[in-house]
């Protein structure tokens, strides 16, 4: 499932090549994403230029002066540009039909398990259709109001495990599970530990890791930029080097003691009992 880092890095690598682009047209083979396609959505898009191509969590905004088309990946989507004509698969439900410079091209949205979604948002107004999905987010591990003293600040009256709390992104937003279990790790927090019972100096650390976990993740996925142009969209999770994740009975990097894996919600939680308290 695409992550924080999946979606960044699907954003550097369309970013340039639909910005500035003028809509042509929608073309849409199958309407039934996780929420039904609008049906006059080519309507709205038809002759918008595509201003800018924003992140907000998992969320990719395609910003024109008529609205935003929000798009989510969900487990399996994935989006590349297309600069021929290419017959689509049996997975590829939209196009969209951009001009760029003159030149035609597609942005191809991609997803055989259809939990993706393709919403529209009209300027200075809710999401037509669908919940406002993008309301309840926390705030983005990279926002300069994101630290130590937010997480402490929001955590005061919280009796739950600080693991689920970050999964749930209330507060922040993408730490998923890998991250969540990778950051609590490096900044040697107990995943089972109560939010409410950290310190400050502790969650400065721990904010620090989230940001350090997901930059590398980032930078990891950066190699494949060119793959979102005349290429099978990238899914899945970058290639990362993981210290606790999925990692069970091998020895712990920093006291080789075995890591242990634990059900926290529905999720599993890996981590080192000897150095996180
Ligand atoms: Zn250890």
């Amino acid at each position: 499932m695409p992550e924080l880092p999946e979606v960044e890095v699907t954003r550097l690598g369309l970013e340039p090549h639909v910005t500035g682009a003028k809509i042509l047209e929608l073309e849409v083979r199958q309407p039934r994403l996780r929420w039904p396609l609008l049906a006059d959505l080519g309507q709205r898009l038809a002759g918008q230029r595509i201003l800018r191509l924003e992140r907000r969590a998992k969320y990719l905004l395609l910003h024109t002066p008529a609205g935003a088309l929000i798009i989510h990946l969900g487990m399996t989507g994935s989006l590349r540009v297309l600069t021929q004509a290419r017959v689509p698969g049996p997975h590829d439900h939209v196009d969209l039909v951009l001009e760029q410079q003159g030149q035609r091209q597609w942005l191809r949205f991609n997803d055989p398990r259809r939990f993706g979604a393709m919403l529209w948002q009209p300027t200075g107004q809710a999401i037509v259709g669908a919940p406002p999905v993008l309301d309840t987010l926390g705030l983005e591990p990279f926002d300069e109001r994101f630290g130590g003293a937010w997480l402490y600040s929001h955590t005061r009256t919280h009796a739950l495990a600080i693991k689920p709390l970050l999964l749930a992104g209330r507060i922040v937003v993408g730490v998923g599970n890998i991250y969540a279990s990778e950051s609590l790790f490096r900044a040697g927090i107990h995943p089972q530990r109560a939010a409410g019972r950290i310190g400050a100096a502790r969650y400065e650390g721990l904010a620090q890791s989230i940001r350090e976990v997901l930059q590398e993740a980032i930078t990891a996925g950066g190699s494949s930029l060119r793959d979102y142009v005349n290429a099978q969209g990238k899914t899945g999770t970058f290639q990362q080097v993981h210290q606790v994740y999925a990692r069970e009975g091998q020895p712990c990097l920093r006291c080789q003691r075995p890591i242990r894996q634990i059900r926290q919600g529905q999720r599993s939680t890996w981590f080192c009992s000897h150095c996180q308290r």
